[in-house]
């Protein structure tokens, strides 16, 4: 792995060596490196001149477009620290993160800036809004993605394409400081699948090591195409699509916002060699009916990162598509993955427990599995996983005590529960605030749900605890079907309860049409079980 300081320099030289490459493809538009390079200059002189310092912080609340590229290059251009926010927030939670980071400018499309996002800057220092007209990410022809009526361009907020093709302000402000490996790039707040979001401070250091050990660790080509599945506002997407493609000259493909028929039309078109997502993505897609071995011909590589991965669906998928999904771990503390399954290789399901692993730590990442008194413990016995390496982050923003107990002298205490083998294979059995106490029995969601998967009616799966007056707390199932599928609650009961032990198996199973997810992808257990 080169030493490059930062992803920034990483892209320069991409835009230095091949210029004319296409850097970022979407619907109908191409943009080239020279391009990219350029509207990313002229975007951070126009920051520069409408007062954003080095060091300040710029929120970017988009979906998967040229404009998040763009928006977050010009940031370490003009030497700030990008805010990535999820678009689909509520106003409320949007004003949590624009409070705690205390930015100072925002990027966001026309439509939420319209919708909610200029009440919830008034209260905060937002100082500079530039705004990215929905309807440029649209392909003509397609209607799936967004409703065709649509506001005019607000007039308080500056057109970002506008402002990045039109002369600099004068005078034209000197360029940012160069990043270095120790400075902050990112403030990346936590999905929230536990609790109140709290921003890791990802540094540039951290980001450009995982970006490019994703491309040698998976031996894709230079200049192959990604295409970006996870969104990019989430760490996974960020380092692992955006970052990892521009810093080897590929090109990266969007879509927008995910929706399986487009996404397959995508492959169709731009034929990727790479894309990571949640395995509820790689369900939508394999619950499609015109999905085809096909549209994926042309992947070296697909990965299922940032959230628990069935292994039914790993076979059903390889089975009815072709491509094999290779696990990875990760963590937005971690940059993305912090281990991985190697290419050609493929995941031992643990025989025990049936859970996939989750792939090997990278080559400097240590991985340590510790007891409740930080001691660490033998191999296959479940502790928490602690990691150390160079895309840990040094800690949360402005938040000393919650990084002190999270990363003790450095290594992070995920909170996730698993063990290692013999062999070097890392397992995560679940969430440590997930486990289920029923009578003082330990049950973890993640095997039962991976029971439920192994029903062919069964689409997706959460498991959670409820309050039992005798037991304290016991197993309840949430599950949506596949279309064209039906079966009983009952029956699904009995299904786990001739594959569990008495105390594992859900006694109450519900059906839903749809499970909450945030959208990343996850399934929000959180919802369920306030729901009871
Ligand atoms: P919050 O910290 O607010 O709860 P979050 O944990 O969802 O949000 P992320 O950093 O996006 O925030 O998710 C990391 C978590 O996702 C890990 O701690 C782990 O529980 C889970 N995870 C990631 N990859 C995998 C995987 N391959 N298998 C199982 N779980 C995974």
């Amino acid at each position: 792995v080169s030493p490059r300081p930062s992803v920034l320099h990483a892209f320069r030289d991409s835009a230095r060596a091949t210029p004319e490459r296409t850097a970022l493809a979407y619907f109908d538009g191409r943009l080239s490196y020279r391009e990219v390079d350029r509207l990313s200059d002229a975007l951070a002189a126009h920051l520069a001149a409408r007062g954003f310092r080095p060091g300040e912080r710029l929120a970017i609340v988009l979906q998967n477009s040229p404009h998040f590229v763009l928006a977050l290059l010009a940031t370490w251009k003009a030497g700030g620290i990008a805010v990535p926010v999820n678009p689909m927030y509520k106003a409320a939670e949007c004003a949590h993160i624009l409070a705690d980071a205390e930015v100072s400018a925002l990027v966001c499309a026309d439509l939420a800036w319209e919708a909610y996002l200029r009440e919830t800057a008034a209260g905060s220092p937002v100082r500079v809004v530039l705004t990215a007209r929905e309807s440029q990410f649209q392909r003509r022809d397609d209607a799936r993605v967004l409703p065709a009526d649509r506001p005019a361009p607000p007039a308080d907020a500056t057109d970002l394409l506008a402002a990045a093709s039109g002369p600099p302000a004068a005078p034209t402000p000197p360029a940012g400081p160069e990043p270095a490996p120790g400075d902050p790039a990112l403030i990346c707040y936590t999905s929230g699948t536990s609790g109140a979001p709290k921003g890791a401070t990802n540094t540039h250091g951290n980001l450009v090591y995982n970006a490019e050990r994703q491309r040698v660790g998976h031996e894709l080509p230079a200049g192959s195409t990604s295409f970006a599945l996870a969104p990019l506002f989430h760490i996974t997407g960020l380092v692992c699509e955006l970052s990892a493609c521009l810093a080897a000259g590929g090109t990266l493909a969007l879509a927008y916002r995910f929706h399986p028929g487009v996404v397959l039309d995508a492959f169709a078109e731009h034929r990727p060699a790479y894309t990571v997502g949640p395995a509820t993505a790689f369900m939508a897609l394999l619950a499609r009916p015109e999905a085809t071995r096909e549209h994926f011909a042309s992947f070296a590589v697909i990965s299922s990162g940032g959230a628990p991965l069935p292994p039914a669906l790993v076979t059903a998928f390889e089975e009815r598509l072709g491509p094999y999904l290779h696990n990875g771990y990760g963590l937005t503390e971690c940059s993305a993955p912090c281990a991985s399954v190697p290419p050609g290789r493929r995941a031992p399901v643990d025989p025990a427990s049936g859970t996939l692993a989750v792939g090997v730590p990278g080559p400097d990442t240590v991985v340590r599995v510790l007891d409740e008194a930080g001691a660490e413990v033998p191999f296959g016995e479940l502790g928490e996983i602690a990691v150390r390496g160079p895309m840990v982050v040094p800690g949360y923003w402005r938040r000393p005590r919650e990084s002190e107990a999270a990363l003790p002298g450095g290594e992070l205490r995920t909170g996730d529960v698993g063990f290692m083998d013999r062999q070097g294979w890392l397992y995560v059995v679940d969430r440590k605030k997930d486990m289920i106490n029923a009578s003082g029995f330990k049950v973890w969601p993640r095997e039962v749900e991976d029971v439920l998967y192994t029903h062919p009616a069964v689409r997706e799966a959460a498991v959670v605890g409820v309050p039992d007056a005798y037991r304290g707390e016991s197993v309840k199932a949430y599950v949506s079907l596949r279309a064209g599928h039906d079966t009983a609650p009952g029956d699904l009961v009995a299904y786990c309860a001739h594959r569990l032990a008495a105390y594992k198996y859900p006694r109450v199973v519900e059906i839903l049409p749809e499970l909450p997810k945030t959208t990343s992808g996850k399934i929000l257990r959180r919802e369920l079980r306030a729901a009871g």
